[in-house]
């Protein structure tokens, strides 16, 4: 499955507005062995498999992008862990990282199988991953993900720090949900040495409406509840993508907060998203999205009709999800599920 792509010459990716573009995510599947109410209806219909980009596809896909000056690729989903044989696909992706090319490879996980592979995924190069979870109350934990439990991701979240991943816990912040959890699960993080990053709920597809949350918790008043218990002290840290990081001077931890729907960090953006079917959005909150499969299935063998798609997407890459909103919200949703351009 190696494809031999050594990093080009030619120039990095630098979009219209100059920002260079060296951050990748990737959605290897979008299926999931979970179905968080806030991302996915009960009853999905998942892609047919051939509409999937195959392992030898991403690897080249990603191998592209590294060649044009990617540096960071993360690895999501739907479940990334849930895709058979992805080990093959990070197993190959450790030689960009022995070159230098890529200076980390990571992933977004739910955590479910990492009992299983987080020996292999340090072995493969991964030093850091994120683990999504939300409540740490077991019955809340099933309720939320429908189909998860609790301990399995315990299981996993053990093993990966056993194995020396570090781990930062995302939870999305729902009100009523786990707004009584917020000094549990700080307390926690820092008793287990993990960073903590909360997300504002964005509102996705169509997720049915049995189980729709009415639940949005604005990060401010997180953040305004935090304080009353801690000192909190504003990061310049930046990575580029619409987290802000505080320190608590109390416990020293570290503390970010995602919103994805304010556009202050559009000017710093250095992402694009690749879907599991090879559709690169240049912007979360956008649809506009290149077919990248198209020439790559065209051309195999020739990797210069998928650069020339890739650079005339980056040619495109907007300079801001606020550009025109309208567009891209149906009734106050986002048409497209999180699953499938990988959150
Ligand atoms: N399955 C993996 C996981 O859960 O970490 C990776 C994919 S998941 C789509 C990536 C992230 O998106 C998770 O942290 C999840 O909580 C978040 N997410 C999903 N739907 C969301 C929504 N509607 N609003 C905000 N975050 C969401
Ligand atoms: Fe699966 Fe992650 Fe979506 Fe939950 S958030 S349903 S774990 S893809």
């Amino acid at each position: 499955m190696e494809q031999s792509i050594a990093p080009t010459a030619t120039a990095p990716l630098i979009d219209p507005f100059q920002r260079a573009i060296n951050y990748l995510r990737v959605s290897v599947t979008d299926r999931c062995d979970f179905r968080c109410v806030y991302c996915m209806s009960e009853n999905m219909t998942f892609l047919p498999k051939a509409q999937l980009l195959t392992l030898e596809e991403l690897d080249l896909m990603c191998s592209t992008f590294i060649g044009l000056g990617v540096q960071k690729l993360r690895i999501t989903g739907g479940e990334p862990l849930v895709r058979k044989g992805i080990m093959t696909f990070f197993d190959a992706m450790t030689r960009h990282l022995d070159s230098g090319a890529l200076r980390e490879l990571t992933l977004t996980t739910n955590g479910s199988q990492l009992e299983k592979f987080a020996p292999d995924l340090v072995a493969a190069g991964v030093r850091r991953i994120n683990v999504s979870l939300d409540t740490l109350d077991d019955a809340k934990f099933a309720q939320i993900t429908r189909w998860g439990r609790l301990p399995q991701v315990m299981r996993g979240i053990d093993a990966a720090q056993k194995a020396g991943l570090r781990v930062k816990i995302n939870a999305v912040a729902l009100k009523g949900f786990n707004e009584d959890e917020l000094f549990t699960l700080t307390d926690w993080c820092a008793s287990r040495d993990m960073d903590l990053t909360f997300i504002e709920v964005m509102p996705m597809g169509d997720i049915g409406n049995e189980d729709r949350l009415d639940q949005y918790w604005p990060l401010r008043d997180l953040r305004a509840r935090l304080a009353e218990r801690f000192t909190l002290t504003d990061l310049a840290e930046r990575t580029g993508g619409p987290a802000r990081y505080v320190r608590l001077e109390e416990t020293g931890q570290k503390i970010g907060f995602i919103t994805p729907l304010t556009h202050n960090f559009c000017e710093s953006c250095n992402r694009v998203r690749l879907t599991c079917t090879g559709e690169l959005y240049m912007c979360l909150g956008q649809e506009d999205m290149a077919d990248l499969r198209a020439p790559l299935r065209a051309h195999p063998g020739d990797t210069a009709a998928l650069e020339e798609a890739i650079r005339a997407a980056i040619r495109l890459k907007p300079k801001g999800h606020d550009f025109d909103y309208s567009r891209q919200v149906v009734d106050g949703k986002m048409s497209r599920h999180m699953s499938h351009t990988g959150g």
